[in-house]
């Protein structure tokens, strides 16, 4: 470990929508070693804010095969569940600033756009009554703060520079027509609320992560640093993901998942840790964690 970084404070966000496989594993560890290689935090927080995708019992499934890999939070995990009044005011807050406005595009349009968003609704006044979504108005917040482009650039660690022309992409949702918080918003409200320094996490979530920045600089703090490391693929090249299946990881086979997903993070633990226990795996892990090994692509076949 050359140079610690102080302070940090990372996380693993799951959302209980089914049991942790081996590409949701591989994203705690990385998220956790990055963390404590660095003396840092690491907090667990349930995603749990879309019930309709919600596995019951996921989380504590999800929580004990984390405690059964050895991979130790440092507080009570966080449950977006109970953290509504947070989002509700930080909802309010962009509202009065004339930041976020109501929209009742279908569906249909949306999908005829291409999912780029061409503000229609910005100019309309749309009831109360009105079943509808709520948008960020990107630019009314760019101008708040004083920002002039609608390019969000970032350099993630590990993918190299990223990031999203607003221009293009419209304004986004942060509260869902059915009601629910969006994840954007949530998300940015618990980082800022944990005081989340660095985030590791899957490169499927790059492509979300301009709409963070922007959201959290609109709050007035700092974006945290942004390390997406490769999701894992099946041989068709999709994602593994609890969506389309993947296999649980077995709990008791703890050491042998964490010695694979060592060697996906290109870390080559040694021979010697084969027949190891967590604890030791681990520690051999946080010592000779070393970011640049980490693969620098989206995807590895698993
Ligand atoms: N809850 C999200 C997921 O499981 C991850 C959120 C994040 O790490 O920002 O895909």
């Amino acid at each position: 470990m050359a140079h610690p970084v102080n302070p940090y404070i990372g996380r693993f966000a799951p959302s209980p929508s089914g049991p942790l496989h081996m590409g949701s594993l591989l994203c705690a560890l990385a998220s956790y070693l990055d963390a404590r290689a660095n003396q840092g935090t690491w907090y667990v927080r349930i995603e749990d804010l879309d019930p309709p995708r919600e596995v019951a019992g996921a989380d504590q499934r999800i929580l004990d095969s984390l405690s059964a890999h050895h991979l130790h939070w440092d507080s009570p995990p966080v449950y977006q569940s109970q953290r509504a009044e947070a989002y509700q005011h930080a909802l309010q807050q962009l509202k009065h600033l004339g930041q976020a406005y109501r929209c009742s595009c279908n569906r249909k349009r949306l999908a005829e756009l291409n999912h780029n968003y061409d503000n229609a609704c910005r100019s309309r006044s749309i009831s109360d009554n009105t079943p509808a979504a709520i948008r960020f108005h990107t630019d009314a917040a760019r101008q708040a703060i004083h920002l002039e482009t609608s390019n969000i650039c970032f350099q993630d660690e590990i993918q190299g520079e990223s990031g999203e022309d607003f221009h293009h992409t419209g304004d986004f949702v942060i509260h869902r027509k059915d009601g629910l918080f969006a994840y954007q918003l949530a998300v940015v409200v618990d980082d800022i609320a944990q005081g989340i320094t660095h985030i590791v996490r899957g490169s499927d979530l790059l492509d979300t992560t301009a709409k963070q920045i922007l959201l959290t600089l609109t709050f007035g703090h700092p974006p945290p640093i942004y390390r997406h490391i490769p999701v894992l693929t099946y041989d068709t090249g999709l994602k593994l993901s609890k969506q389309n299946h993947a296999q649980a990881i077995d709990d008791t086979s703890a050491s042998h998942n964490l010695l694979r997903c060592l060697r996906y993070l290109n870390q080559s633990p040694p021979e010697t840790l084969k027949n190891a226990d967590c604890s030791s795996i681990l520690e051999w892990a946080i010592e000779h964690w070393n970011l640049p090994l980490v693969p620098r692509c989206l995807s590895i076949p698993q």
